[in-house]
């Protein structure tokens, strides 16, 4: 689809929101705890654009924390299977986020298609929203800082309003439904560029190499000090894979009524940095170590999955460094690597 920009003033903001809900969930940005927060939203006026990261990406609206997949009852031989596809928009999503959902998209379509994420997605409108980097963001280094497609709709900020861009025919259809829309005037393009532009300049963050160097460099850190030293001061948390729009790990579990005639199979988000991971029957436990954990963690992201799906698995949002407590930081281990990298060279 070609670039179809239309100028939408901030008050018609509502009216797009206020349509969107009378079809479904939205899910949106809101100041949750003093951090802004992706939540199910039941007004306009709860909404609230951020332009740096949410803490917790989006990812959990598509892919549930916890999801139940099917209902089974022993004594009637029965088995349903579980499917909830409500329809839903997700309003406030930054160019990294949108990146992290084609990257699930591409994982729960390989082998065989996952039904629950696949249709939960096909019911998703995603809408895009402007962003400015914190000092986490490492987007620009690792190219995704923009992105062409993923989006059904996406507002780009300018003066007193959005340039919006839409990315699908379901978005174009939206934003006609529900929202007046006008073509822009070349001061409301320049606006936005301009803010694009200050925008890439303020990114302080950055890996320090070609990013499509960092599977070669990570298939060579695997004697790397670097991953004891991390090890020793990770507590082993689970926080980083949590907050992570890429991770995309789960468990699957049978949950019984107390008779053991009727249960629930559920999956619940798991997470490579805890300790019972990568634990197998008989107690073998093949990731003991925090550091071998977090070597396995960040070679997902730079390494191991890239000849699979063809991209890197980190988008560079720098959740994963702004939410550990003991600051092991992404960006800067890599960095570390790349050194060591070179300097074996
Ligand atoms: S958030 Fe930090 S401490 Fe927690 S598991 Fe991840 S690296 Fe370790
Ligand atoms: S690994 Fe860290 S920086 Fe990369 S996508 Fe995940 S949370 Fe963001």
């Amino acid at each position: 689809m070609n670039k179809n920009l239309r100028f939408l003033p901030k008050n018609g903001l509502k009216d797009l929101f206020d349509g969107l809900l009378s079809d479904g969930k939205v899910f949106g940005t809101i100041k949750k705890d003093g951090f802004p927060a992706f939540a199910e939203l039941s007004a306009f006026k709860e909404l609230e654009l951020f332009l740096t990261p949410t803490h917790i990406s989006a990812k959990g609206v598509i892919f549930p924390p916890r999801e139940t997949l099917l209902k089974f009852n022993i004594e009637k031989n029965d088995c349903t299977a579980v499917i909830s596809a409500e329809k839903q928009a997700i309003i406030g999503l930054h160019p990294c986020d949108i990146r992290a959902i084609t990257l699930l998209d591409s994982v729960f379509s390989a082998g065989a298609p996952d039904a629950n994420y696949l249709a939960r997605r096909a019911s998703t409108l995603i809408i895009g929203a402007s962003c400015v980097p914190d000092k986490y963001c490492f987007c620009k280094s690792l190219g995704t800082l923009n992105i062409e497609n993923g989006f059904d709709i996406f507002l780009h900020t300018s003066a007193s309003g959005f340039i919006v861009e839409t990315g699908t025919e379901a978005g174009a259809t939206a934003l006609a439904k529900y929202a007046k829309t006008r073509n822009p005037t070349a001061k409301e393009l320049g606006k936005m560029e301009a803010f694009k532009k200050q925008r890439y300049a303020s990114f302080t963050a950055a890996v320090e190499c070609e990013p499509s160097k960092l599977p070669e460099i990570y298939s060579k850190s695997n004697d790397s000090p670097v991953w004891d030293t991390i090890g020793s001061i990770c507590t082993g948390c689970g926080s980083c894979n949590n907050v992570c729009p890429t991770c995309y790990c789960f468990d699957v579990k049978d949950e019984m009524t107390i008779n053991l005639n009727q249960g629930e199979r559920v999956r619940y988000w798991d997470a490579c940095t805890l300790e019972d991971f990568a634990k197998v029957a008989g107690g073998h436990n093949f990731r003991k170590s925090r550091g071998e954990r977090l070597k396995h963690r960040f070679n997902r992201k730079f390494n191991y999955l890239t000849d699979k799906f063809g991209s890197l698995f980190c988008v560079g949002c720098g959740r994963c460094s702004r939410t550990c407590l003991v600051k092991i930081n992404i960006t800067e281990i890599t960095n570390e690597l790349i050194h060591e990298y070179k300097s074996k060279k």
